[in-house]
């Protein structure tokens, strides 16, 4: 027997025609590329991404075609995302961050027909032309009077295309699980791999992030996304903010500490996520020049894992509550995200922190286990680690053109963490598996001793590295980058793990670097440490 329920297909252009309705005067807000603030609303977004759709078909672009977009976040964007989907077609974010070759490879990979493009990425893009087969059209981001000169074929200002559709055009209607987005994770070895969104997943997602226990946002927030669009998909906040009806702030191209604290401070934005990378220059900024937030409340902070000090910073100096958060583009890209459940809830103090230092719990819609090397459950002991296995309706089962099933015999995807669960569902990553340092048979978490290195006062970033050791076979190497101005001995530094970890954790020594080499997504680059301190040999030291 079956329900008796209407047949409603999960669309995402049902997202903008709800907000443009019910949600109708919530301004858009854009720092632009050209520089001057615009403001818009979603009855205006969505009028104008009809006018993208229109204007793609009468390009030729049909069902399945995909449209790359080399772009920060702006209304443009945000139009080009709905216009595209809306007829079917597949938006492709590029990661305008990665290398050329990585760049060109991954558009002819996708076989995107038209690319749109921020002026700022123009001359990256150029370079390539030659090898960008593929693209039969460039849109640029831009009006007529932005437009620069360009050597790209068929170039035309984006502006000028959609003024030639007049929008009165009717969205597309096809099967919830059509591919609606692409995005390639920026692998730091081999060729990038394309996950291939679908209408479905992206509204399930959307759901899944609006939960009062997930993202927690709603129409009286004013949401400020300073992740890209192309970092896994803004964590979803491109659909989930016009789904709820939340205002947006988007960045632009500034995301330094003065230019995102601006928009904070007037736009009274009262939610935002992005990568710690990000807060820190924020954090610099608010200190340096003593400055508060009077009204953010929730940031979420992902990506890579969230330093002690900073969370503690927001919550304590700020009055901001932190949602640590953990997920993946192959994850759409949510994972686990951290509010109190009521087991936590009342908690102070370190005690508080300590949880918060967890990646979070599922929402429902993502379920997930640890295993050892055997495939065997470990137990959810919040002690015992193992590697992380996830399902669920937004997560990937395969790679675009791969054949190769990446699942197990259950249906789970190996998301490449090692990690612990306890018993209230919280999941605290210890490692990348390819990262954790094993010493003497024993494993070491390297983000555990990065995060308290970031605690130095003096510390700017850290980064913790298995070498090569001859009678433990590996031992960590604490690479340090020190706040301007600053100076440090190696010892001070090691003392400063003293009574936090057990003894044999700690680092065998201290290299003291410049600068701290990060991927197209802002995490630190093991494999280029790994490769530079190759042949490092550890002074002689206690333990041995
Ligand atoms: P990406 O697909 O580029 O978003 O990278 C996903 C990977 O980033 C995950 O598999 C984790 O290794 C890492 N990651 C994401 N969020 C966190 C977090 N909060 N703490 C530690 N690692 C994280």
């Amino acid at each position: 027997m079956l329900g008796l329920m209407q047949d409603w297909q999960l669309l995402c252009h049902r997202i903008i025609d709800h907000a443009a309705l019910y949600h109708a005067e919530r301004p858009v807000i854009t720092r632009s590329i050209e520089g001057p603030i615009h403001t818009t609303n979603y009855v205006e977004v969505r009028a104008r991404a009809l006018r993208v759709a229109q204007r793609l078909e009468r390009d030729g672009i049909r069902l399945g075609d995909r449209v790359a977009t080399l772009a920060w976040n702006t209304w443009r964007h945000l139009e080009a995302w709905y216009g595209i989907m809306g007829i079917g077609a597949v938006y492709h974010t590029v990661n305008p961050r990665l290398f050329p070759d990585q760049i060109s490879w991954i558009i002819n990979h996708a076989e995107d027909r038209v690319m749109m493009i921020d002026t700022s990425f123009l001359p990256i893009v150029e370079k390539l032309a030659d090898r960008l087969k593929p693209i039969e059209r460039t849109i640029v981001l831009t009006d007529a009077a932005h437009m620069p000169a360009t050597t790209l074929r068929n170039a035309v200002p984006y502006e000028d295309w959609i003024s030639e559709a007049d929008g009165d055009f009717a969205w597309k209607y096809f099967d919830e699980n059509t591919a609606a987005g692409m995005c390639y994770t920026s692998g730091t070895t081999g060729n990038p791999k394309g996950v291939v969104y679908s209408h479905r997943s992206n509204v399930l997602h959307s759901m899944m992030a609006a939960q009062a226990d997930a993202m927690s946002v709603c129409s009286r927030d004013i949401i400020l996304p300073v992740v890209p669009m192309f970092h896994a998909n803004c964590w979803g906040l491109a659909l989930t903010s016009p789904m709820i009806g939340a205002a947006m702030v988007m960045p632009g191209a500034k995301l330094d500490g003065p230019s995102i604290y601006q928009l904070l401070d007037t736009y009274r934005v009262s939610f935002t996520a992005a990568v710690p990378t990000v807060w820190l220059m924020l954090l610099q900024h608010l200190e340096a020049n003593n400055l508060k937030l009077p009204y953010l409340k929730n940031v979420v902070i992902g990506g890579s894992a969230c330093p002690r000090a900073m969370i503690q910073k927001f919550q304590d100096v700020y009055g901001v509550n932190v949602c640590h958060a953990w997920g993946m583009t192959e994850m759409s890209p949510l994972g686990t995200l951290g509010s109190l459940k009521p087991e936590y809830a009342s908690l102070t103090g370190e005690a508080r922190l300590d949880v918060q230092m967890k990646q979070g719990h599922p929402p429902f819609g993502v379920d997930m286990k640890i295993v050892d090397d055997s495939d065997r459950e470990l137990p959810r002991d919040g002690k015992t680690f193992g590697r992380l296995k996830v399902r669920g309706p937004s997560v990937a089962r395969a790679y675009f053109k791969e054949d190769r099933n990446v699942l197990d015999d259950g249906g789970f995807f190996d998301t490449g963490d090692v990690a612990t669960l306890d018993r209230h569902g919280y999941m605290q990553i210890t490692d990348r598996s390819k990262d954790v340092i094993k010493s003497g048979g024993e494993w070491i978490s390297s983000i555990d001793l990065e995060n308290l290195a970031v605690g130095h006062p003096k510390v700017a970033e850290a980064a913790v590295i298995g070498v090569r050791q001859p009678k433990w076979g590996e031992r960590p190497l604490l690479v340090i980058v020190l706040k301007e101005g600053q100076s440090a001995t190696k010892d001070e530094l090691l003392g400063f793990f003293d009574g936090k970890i057990a003894k044999w954790w700690t680092p065998d020594d201290v290299a003291f670097v410049d600068e701290i080499p990060h991927t197209a997504t802002g995490k630190i680059q093991k494999t280029a440490l790994r490769e530079r301190f190759k042949d490092y040999a550890f002074p002689a030291v206690a333990h041995q």
